[in-house]
């Protein structure tokens, strides 16, 4: 019978439905340093270091070992598998540390991205389901309550393909039933990339295409809503197209998210896809500002925009470190404010000023 359906039972819809909610608390958002090995290559090299484990290591050490206030602005880190196992310098496990300021550990778990054969333009789905169920139950064990699988969608004069919006959908979905039969809660993302010269009402139409789709699927496997979480990109021109006021981002965003995303969901957590610091804070911020029917936390789970400072201040030296976790502090409060939309533009200038942080054809 197609009505016939198994959602999680009561205990495990509680479990889930506390991590989801604790994630999304008012004024909180996440910290996503799940880099893969290769990427965070590329931002170490950035600011002159090898991309050896140790390094890493310290530079993730550097972010965890920050003063527990940032236990205010940050309820959720998403870890890369390497890190989730490495240890500061005395001996004490990273998990442990997140733990000790109130944060929930969360792990990045797809495997990664590969072209779509017989799609346009190198448009692409993403791999890891085959030994998911094992990973989650072993993450769920190492202390993870929260995982992350991104997805990356293109626009172009004929993508998204259709084969593209149903096939990534569907591993979303997938992905996401695995993770909740393990007690994790998923976030699920479907990044569509800002690389382009489109519009922001094509980004819109495109977004809500994306997001109707990716409901579907998700109702179509029964997961259960009210234990995940939604990252989408904001809806903005494309990278080449002239810009958008931060009030036109926020009321395009938030009519997208309205048309598409179930009141069941508690938040949307979203990704900084290149924009640099201030922006992501900005455009957060109006989204918030923006008077609307909004049923879910409007909060972020940024990478480079809240690590660009932080980079550029360490530099790899040890007498910096104070200095890059001071840059975490002030950004992350200042993105907590946004999240309430009670920042104030401009009033926190971190040491990557403005700069635009867009990668081109952004893996992670
Ligand atoms: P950015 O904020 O750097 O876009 O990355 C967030 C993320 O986790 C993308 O998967």
């Amino acid at each position: 019978m197609t009505t016939h359906w198994n959602y999680p039972d009561p205990a495990l819809q509680d479990e889930l439905r506390k991590i989801a909610n604790a994630i999304v608390a008012p004024g909180k958002g996440i910290l996503a340093a799940d880099e893969s090995v290769s990427t965070m290559g590329k931002r170490l090299a950035d600011i002159g270091l090898q991309n050896s484990d140790d390094t890493r290591r310290k530079y993730r050490q550097l972010l965890f070992t920050t003063c527990p206030s940032i236990g205010d602005y940050i309820s959720g880190v998403i870890l890369f598998h390497e890190t989730l196992y490495q240890k500061a310098d005395d001996g004490t496990p990273f998990v442990e540390l997140l733990k000790q300021r109130g944060i929930i550990p969360g792990i990045k778990v797809d495997t990664g991205v590969v072209p779509l054969f017989g799609a346009n333009n190198d448009e692409s789905t993403t791999q890891g389901l085959d030994d998911l169920g094992k990973r989650c139950a072993q993450y769920k064990k190492d202390g993870c309550h929260f995982a992350k699988w991104r997805c990356v969608l293109k626009i172009s004069d004929h993508t998204p393909s259709i084969q593209a919006l149903i096939e990534n959908a569907n591993v979303l979905a997938r992905y996401a039933s695995i993770c909740q039969a393990n007690r994790i809660v998923p976030i699920v993302e479907p990044e569509i990339l800002p690389d382009g010269d489109h519009d922001l009402e094509r980004c819109q139409k495109v977004t809500e295409t994306v997001l109707s789709y990716v409901y579907k699927a998700l109702q179509d496997h029964n997961v259960f809503l009210e234990g995940t979480l939604l990252k989408p990109n904001m809806v903005t021109p494309g990278h080449t197209a002239a810009k958008a006021t931060p009030e036109q981002i926020g009321a395009a965003t938030v009519t997208a998210l309205q048309r598409t995303v179930p009141t069941a969901v508690p938040g949307i957590v979203f990704l900084s896809g290149g924009q640099s610091e201030e922006e992501a804070t900005v455009n957060l911020n109006a989204m918030n500002a923006y008077q609307a029917k909004k049923p879910w936390a409007i909060t972020f789970s940024y990478g480079r925009a809240l690590q660009a400072s932080v980079l550029k201040a360490w530099q790899g030296k040890d007498e910096n470190v104070q200095a890059g976790q001071n840059e975490l502090l002030v950004r992350a409060k200042a993105n907590s404010e946004a999240s309430l939309g009670k920042y104030v533009a401009g009033t926190v200038k971190g040491k990557a000023g403005d700069t635009g942080l867009f990668v081109k054809n952004h893996a992670y």
